[in-house]
């Protein structure tokens, strides 16, 4: 390692969707405002201002539940371009803090800020101008999260909301984590909560103490990850990775059948979007890169097509995928013709990434990652502006973490 102690970043931007809403319409400021669509649709929350999220809403509910709790609530559907334009603003202000920045929603992403010191400050400085700027250049919030590892700058920005900053100086690392959660730690899903609190293990403090060899018997190589992360390592997989995975899927998909059938070009490209970005997101997620892509598209009259193209680079990111499933869907589809269902499929893995870890990787992806983070917005904005199915989205969550018998790569992800 170059360094012994790496500052990292982890910028937050605050209420994104919601924020971004105030800028154009700035009566909402200070209301309860929900973002997804209307209160009687049948789509999930995608982003609630922190007034509703008062009332018990949160992203991801489904609309009608939001209304029950929030009555007053206003509903707006949401504009995905002015999102994408703010996210590329903010992405901008970022890396003029940093050459290595790694969006990884559309909303956040991690810096590293390790020896840059002569040009910015100390962290706490840096991070000050860097809220400063960012307000001037966006007009919107940021918090800011500041650890020697991703995992310590991520927890700490969800602790410096809103328009935070939180440094947790190197060496203090367990002392932070020990009160918190298991579930808290990134990477710890519902499943790996559960084994631990069948454990008698329910906040950091508890793992730590833990044995790292039994952690490894309970839970393998993920054993290994969560002791490290329980010190505020960047162990193992920083995605979700549960254990008893299944190895070797030869493909990832995801398909959409629309209520109504649609010839709507917006919506059939949000839709294709949507998938590619939760086909990208299972790459990333079992570190696979993929050759070949390919679009499934069923008419009205149920005639099926599918066609694939092959990339020269193995790709895992959702910019890419969604670009040759764009151009794949323009060349095959009978413009006008009412689309039933989608399908994105990609397959023909290639070597995952050798390293996992954002620092450990030069240059070049950085930028590609910050490209994908337009991609990323549909999985937070949901189903109001795509018009997706009931529960897609919180289907697609479920299918990812409490059936990983149906990803592969599993063990190799936390070898990582
Ligand atoms: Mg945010």
């Amino acid at each position: 390692m170059p360094h012994l102690s790496r500052t990292i970043f982890h910028v937050d931007m605050d209420a994104f969707f919601v924020s971004v809403e105030e800028l154009f319409d700035p009566s909402l400021k200070g209301k309860p405002v929900i973002v997804g669509g209307q209160r009687h649709e049948r789509g999930v929350v995608s982003a609630a201002s922190y007034e509703a999220r008062k009332f018990g809403v949160h992203s991801a509910m489904p609309l009608r539940t939001a209304a029950k709790l929030c009555p007053q609530a206003i509903f707006v559907d949401g504009h995905p371009d002015r999102y994408r334009e703010c996210s590329e603003r903010a992405r901008r202000v970022l890396s003029s803090f940093s050459p290595q920045v790694e969006m990884v929603s559309i909303d956040e992403a991690y810096l590293d800020m390790t020896a840059t010191e002569r040009l910015h400050g100390p962290p706490l400085l840096a991070a000050h101008k860097l809220h400063e700027k960012m307000k001037a250049e966006t007009d919107l919030n940021c918090s800011i999260g500041i650890g020697a590892s991703r995992l310590i700058a991520k927890v700490c920005s969800g602790k410096a909301k809103p328009n935070g900053v939180l440094y947790i100086v190197p060496g203090r690392e367990a002392k932070f984590l020990a009160p918190l959660d298991v579930r808290e730690i990134p990477g710890v899903g519902k499943v790996s909560e559960q084994k631990l609190h069948a454990l008698g293990i329910r906040k950091v403090g508890d793992l730590a103490k833990y044995d790292d060899s039994d952690l490894e018997q309970q839970f393998g190589k993920w054993g290994v990850a969560l002791a490290g992360k329980a010190r505020g390592e960047d162990a193992g997989a920083w995605f979700e990775g549960e254990i008893g995975a299944d190895e070797g899927a030869k493909s990832i998909g995801h398909e959409h059948t629309y209520d109504q059938d649609t010839a709507n070009v917006a919506q059939l490209e949000a839709t294709l979007m949507r998938l590619s970005e939760m086909v990208g997101r299972r790459l990333r997620e079992n570190q696979l890169r993929a050759r070949t892509l390919q679009l499934k598209l069923r008419y009205k009259d149920f005639t099926t097509i599918t066609r694939a193209h092959s990339v020269d680079l193995p790709t895992q990111l959702d910019n890419e995928i969604f670009q040759h499933i764009q151009r794949l869907f323009h060349a095959n589809w009978r413009r006008g013709a009412e689309v039933r269902l989608l399908g994105v499929q990609a397959s023909h893995f290639g070597q995952g990434s050798p390293q996992l870890d954002f620092l450990e990787d030069q240059a070049g992806e950085k930028w590609e990652h910050a490209l994908s983070a337009a991609d990323r917005l549909r999985d937070k904005f949901g189903e109001g502006a795509i018009t997706l199915g009931t529960g897609m989205k919180g289907g697609f969550r479920e299918r990812t973490h409490e059936n990983p018998a149906a990803l592969p790569g599993k063990s190799k992800r936390s070898e990582a």
